[in-house]
């Protein structure tokens, strides 16, 4: 997987590159990421990226030309590629589309800043468009580097085990169940004891018994799409009985 970041700000990224998973991704050369400095594209004295909106108005806008330049800069793979432009007026981000955007060889996030990108550069370019939530940031760097981090650890081999991110929260529209991990008692609060019992059928069970109780306690818009076992809708009902 190759990501292709255009920003005004490409430094931003080092932290991202450098450490942590992703990082590691990098090292090994399981992902590729490419920040392009898009100013490197802009023309003129003063290497404007970004001018004053027609009609009038606050801020300004991000140009089209040096967006163009850096999107056409960029090497095509084979295989199938998409440009998200990172907008709060996208769709919203979430576990099922980082999974549909795993399956791309390439990946390139346009990163807006100020009031946004000129409107030809989404409608030429733009393929997908993605918000990360209902809130106005600054840039679209953060919410670019959350793409790539969600998407990287989907794909295999770059977490741990094989199975480590199947069983996270939003998997399957579960909230994850509790864990924990040493010492046994922790200011008088004991670790619950059906996981030191060694049972590892009893151990699922609490487990998914937890993550549906989590789930509907937290979150139980998600329980409409989740794909619930006839034993995860016993465990459901009587959950919701005992609420009641
Ligand atoms: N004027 C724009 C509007 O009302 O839609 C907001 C511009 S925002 C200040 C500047 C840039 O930050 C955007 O172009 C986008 O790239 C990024 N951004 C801000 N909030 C975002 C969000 N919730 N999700 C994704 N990108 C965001």
């Amino acid at each position: 997987m190759r990501f292709d970041i255009l920003s005004i700000f490409p430094e931003m990224f080092t932290l991202l590159i450098d450490y942590g998973i992703v990082g590691r991704a990098v090292k090994k050369g399981k992902i590729k990421i490419n920040v392009v400095n898009v100013r490197d594209f802009s023309e003129g004295l003063h290497l404007m990226t970004d001018d004053r909106p027609f009609g009038g108005g606050d801020g300004m806008v991000m140009k089209p030309e040096p967006i163009f330049r850096a999107l056409e800069s960029i090497p095509k793979l084979e295989g199938e590629r998409k440009v998200i432009l990172l907008t709060p007026q996208g769709q919203l981000f979430n576990q099922s589309i980082a999974r549909s955007l795993c399956e791309l060889q390439q990946i390139i996030l346009v990163c807006g800043r100020y009031e946004g990108v000129d409107e030809r550069v989404r409608s030429r370019y733009v393929d997908i468009e993605i918000s990360i939530g209902d809130y106005i940031l600054t840039g679209g760097e953060l919410p670019a580097m959350i793409i790539v981090e969600v998407v990287s650890r989907l794909i295999p081999g770059i977490l741990g085990g094989a199975r480590s991110n199947l069983e996270e929260s939003f998997e399957d529209y579960l909230l994850e169940y509790p864990q924990y991990t040493r010492p046994r008692v922790f200011k008088g609060d004991e670790v619950p004891s059906v996981l030191l019992s060694g049972d590892h059928e009893r151990i699922r069970l609490w487990r998914r018994t937890q993550s549906i109780k989590r789930t509907l306690e937290r979150r139980p818009d998600l329980l409409e799409r989740a794909n619930l076992s006839e034993m995860d809708k016993s465990i459901l009902e009587e959950l919701k009985q005992r609420k009641l």
